[in-house]
């Protein structure tokens, strides 16, 4: 007999932090998708998720021994607006479990039907959403920046009732937790301050256990999170990344990138890319996520200002101390993130501006984000290789002025060149999950059942900063005809 060994902290919370729900069964589920090496990292037998016991487990068809299904309650800033009870409305938390590492993690169903979060959504996913997030987190994953997984992708059998009728799906998540900063407004804002201490240590417990001896663990709570954001949304930049909903109950406070809507990478660089068709005033525009991370954290702050001191200006001005460290932090990790882009293994201050003048260049110039920079590692070692380069510039000699500067400090670092080169292909990945791909794969399974294009995907993309020169074409960016202008949330 295999099983789930569930152990399940979150549901032992008190009851007014969840509601025992279980997922509504699904008339014929069908496995799309098994994460083969998560699910033993997770030390869970695949054979046996992949057969009929397994798969009625990941379609809600079947409860599993041990598990304890719950959604989770949570509030949260959207676009700016305070939003009082939001929580799990298709998602549903089937328990814990300790992986090989020895960290705890969520095992959640999206899409499993509705809960009393719900509101008048119907609790089910459409495939197309379920296939974006699976790729587009396993590709976070395999570039390196902390997400949530993707464990399984089944369908269900049923359609559901979007603008049209879609075929249905869910979603396996794992998660280290799937706890927000909505979830701190949740009971802050209901003047819960023992529900916000219980989360908070409970949160400390969990993720920041380095912590829970401090004089200050409450403070020293917000500075860890605040720490982890900083360099989450660096990494983020330095991929080209844009969440595109960063609502409070959209950012975890693990520190992990959590809720994958209508996120998209960039193909040319310029800092006001949206994609996003909700947002329309470019609120979470790719160059504004430090700036909204910082805001989110301000909430959260918020929220903990009962726990801070005593008194509410005393709190006030502790919690204000925590969060100036957020622009510091950003600033450095961004900055080092570029340095290694750049191949620069040494630091000198005329850094940023080096970094920034290659980014306008290629903003005035439409330059492709990615490749720009992964064909700067060819070009570092030999001039002769600038072409790939200069030809990602509407007008090239805007990369050579600027590639005189670069390689003069170049020639300031101790590092042979081939070193670089190196180091630069394992900062600069080739293959990132373009949106024009994403519709291909989204399109190839909808319309024609077709899961073929999905499985390529997310085989190039399991080893994004390998060269795979049998898969080169999907480094290429979209012809005008394939171009992406706008992603949906799916919901
Ligand atoms: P999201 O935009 O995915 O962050 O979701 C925002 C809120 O809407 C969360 O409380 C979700 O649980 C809820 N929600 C989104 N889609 C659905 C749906 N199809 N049915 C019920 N609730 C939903
Ligand atoms: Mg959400």
């Amino acid at each position: 007999m295999t099983a789930i060994p569930f152990d399940n902290s979150y549901a032992r919370m008190p009851e007014r932090f969840f509601a025992r729900t279980d997922p509504s069964p699904v008339s014929a589920p069908r496995l799309i998708r098994l994460n083969r090496d998560l699910a033993r990292s997770l030390g869970l037998d695949p054979d046996w998720l992949a057969g009929p016991e397994g798969l009625a487990i990941l379609a809600g068809n079947r409860i599993a021994a041990g598990s304890a299904p719950i959604a989770t309650a949570y509030a949260g800033h959207q676009f700016g607006h305070l939003v009082p009870q939001l929580g799990d409305g298709r998602a549903i938390l089937l328990g814990e479990v300790i992986d090989r590492d020895g960290i705890r993690r969520d095992i959640q169903l999206k899409g499993s039907g509705p809960t009393p979060f719900s509101r008048r959504g119907d609790g089910r996913a459409a495939l197309g959403p379920v296939l974006r997030e699976y790729v587009v987190s396993e590709a976070m994953a395999a570039l390196g920046i902390p997400t949530t997984r993707a464990l399984a992708a089944v369908t269900t059998g049923e359609r559901v009732i979007r603008e049209t009728l879609l075929p249905g799906a869910i979603l396996t998540r794992v998660a280290s937790s799937h706890i927000r900063v909505g979830t701190f407004q949740f009971f802050a804002i209901r003047g819960d301050t023992e529900g916000v201490r219980h989360l908070a240590d409970h949160v400390i417990a969990r993720h920041y256990p380095e912590i829970a001896g401090e004089a200050q663990p409450y403070a020293a709570l917000l500075s860890a999170v605040i720490a982890r954001q900083a360099a989450l949304v660096a990494q983020w930049l330095g991929v080209g990344f844009i969440h595109g909903v960063m609502n409070t109950d959209n950012m975890s406070v693990a520190g992990e990138t959590i809720d994958y809507g209508p996120c998209a990478f960039l193909d040319a660089y310029d800092p006001g890319t949206v994609f996003s068709a909700i947002d329309e005033q470019g609120r979470y525009a790719y160059g504004n996520q430090p700036m909204i991370a910082q805001w989110n954290l301000v909430r959260l702050a918020e929220t903990l200002v009962p726990l801070l001191a005593d008194g509410t200006e005393a709190a006030i001005r502790i919690a204000e101390e925590r969060l100036a460290a957020f622009g510091p932090l950003f600033e450095s990790a961004y900055l080092a993130g570029l340095r290694r882009k750049l191949g620069l293994f040494t630091e000198r201050a005329e850094d940023r501006a080096l970094a920034g003048a290659l980014l306008t260049a290629m903003t005035e110039n439409q330059a492709d984000f990615t490749l720009t920079f992964r064909h700067l590692g060819a070009a570092a070692a030999d001039p002769v290789q600038d072409g790939p380069v200069r030809d990602r510039f509407i007008d090239p000699t805007a990369y050579d002025a600027w590639a005189m500067r670069w390689r003069e400090r170049l020639a300031a670092e101790p590092q042979g060149a081939e070193e670089r080169r190196r180091a630069m292909d394992r900062a600069n990945p080739a293959f990132i999950p373009r949106n024009h791909r994403i519709e291909a794969v989204i399109e190839a399974a909808v319309e024609r059942d077709d899961f073929a294009p999905f499985a390529e995907l997310l085989t190039v993309l399991s080893a994004p900063y390998e060269d795979q020169p049998a898969f080169a074409r999907y480094a290429e960016p979209p012809e005008a005809h394939e171009r992406v202008h706008r992603t949906f949330c799916g919901t």
